[in-house]
């Protein structure tokens, strides 16, 4: 998956696109997902040309990788669900359905959030 520069994530890094970082560190900025999916859904974002999940761990150092996965889990913390519990998402790739190709990881919580997968596709 090549990095293509002009995904929505890599303008609102610019500040192309006005967007309120709630956490914003050497290594990830976080905000809100435009279309929660729970009462919590932040997206954590590494500030480099990352593609996806995959992308990120071949192309990144330790460092960037261990502070990248530190800031997810101080985002947690700040939001609160680090107690009552979260779900970490990354989507790689076309079969995860993946939408904007620059690595980030959903934070989802507030509610019990069920099972693994949504049951329409589990009945497939
Ligand atoms: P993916 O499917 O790639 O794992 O997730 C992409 C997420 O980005 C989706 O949950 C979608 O709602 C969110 N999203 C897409 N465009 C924007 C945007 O412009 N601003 C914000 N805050 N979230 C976005």
């Amino acid at each position: 998956m090549t990095y293509n520069p002009d995904n929505i994530f890599a303008r609102i890094l610019r500040k192309e696109i006005p967007s309120t970082f709630i956490y914003d560190d050497e290594y990830a900025v976080a905000f809100a997902d435009i279309a929660p999916a729970a009462p919590v859904h932040v997206l954590v974002l590494p500030k480099g040309e990352y593609a996806s999940f995959d992308d990120f761990v071949q192309k990144a150092d330790a460092a960037t990788v261990a502070g990248f996965f530190s800031a997810v889990q101080r985002v947690a913390v700040q939001l609160g669900v680090d107690q009552t519990g979260y779900r970490l998402i990354a989507n790689h790739g076309v079969d995860a359905s993946q939408t904007v190709p620059h690595f980030h990881m959903h934070i989802l919580g507030g509610m019990p959030l069920g099972g693994l997968l949504a049951d329409d596709v589990l009945a497939r």
